[in-house]
């Protein structure tokens, strides 16, 4: 479904993606981790475009992601995202916070865009809260919020950068229980993350990331089975 053909991208002299050429199939879940610094958010926001990459190309269901304004707004309603900092709208209710996209880029009825956030939020084991504001949730909350505002354009794919990395220990779970019932619901899914025993369970495959390169790729089984190399043995000792 999204396809990347040696993609580049540089900061300056620094280079953060090295021919990055990958595949991410309908329906499949990924799993990305790596190192601190090793590329990966880089690679989500070149999908995104939030981050223009330098070459090579990226194609989201055959249509290559570039800055052609139509496409964007178009692909950006395919590609939901979910960020370690949830980036909720403070001002805005929980409803209006799910509500804001489809009305604004959509055109939905108040009515109607109300009613699919009920259904959202029921997702998320939110129904109780939706005329909250942000700041009166917890953070793990806040980030279950965060899921359902992706999730209400209706996207084809859903990508997630360390979504639980700012929550508290005890909030974890909740955030992955979300994530893990989308994955079985049959959601095509890119999730960046620390979170072993997730990617273990959840994942299809899992890359591995070092120094802008994707240097493994292969199912949960045998990438934590039978580790292709030490800076992978060591990497999955060290994240447990
Ligand atoms: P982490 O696990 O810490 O989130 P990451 O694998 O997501 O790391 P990236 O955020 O993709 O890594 O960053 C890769 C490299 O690019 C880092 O060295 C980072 O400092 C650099 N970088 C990222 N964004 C920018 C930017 N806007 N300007 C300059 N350098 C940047
Ligand atoms: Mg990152």
């Amino acid at each position: 479904f999204i396809v990347t053909d040696h993609v580049c991208k540089s900061f300056g002299s620094h280079q953060v993606l090295r021919d990055v050429s990958t595949h991410f199939s309908t329906g499949e879940v990924t799993v990305i981790i790596g190192a601190s610094g090793s590329g990966k958010s880089t690679l989500l926001r070149a999908i995104n475009r939030l981050e223009p990459h330098d070459s090579g190309t990226i194609t989201i269901d055959g249509v290559v992601v570039s800055d052609d304004t139509a496409t964007l707004q178009k692909q950006r309603c395919e590609v939901g995202m979910v960020f370690q900092q949830f980036n909720l709208f403070g001002h805005l209710s929980v409803l209006d916070n799910i509500t804001l996209a489809p009305r604004r880029v959509r055109h939905t009825a108040r009515a109607e865009a109300n009613a699919q956030a009920m259904v959202l939020l029921r997702r998320v084991g939110l129904q109780e809260h939706a005329h909250k504001y942000p700041w009166q949730l917890s953070g793990g909350q806040q980030q279950r919020v965060a899921i359902a505002r992706a999730l209400a354009m209706n996207p084809k794919v859903m990508l997630f950068d360390e979504p639980t990395s700012a929550l508290d220990p005890e909030m974890v779970q909740e955030v992955l229980d979300v994530m893990r019932e989308l994955a079985h619901g049959g959601m095509t899914m890119i999730v960046v993350t620390h979170e072993m025993g997730f990617a273990r369970e959840v994942a299809d495959r899992v890359l591995f990331f070092d120094q802008g390169c994707i240097a493994h790729d292969a199912p949960p089984e045998a990438f934590f089975g039978n580790p292709a190399n030490d800076r992978i043995r060591a990497f999955i000792g060290r994240m447990g």
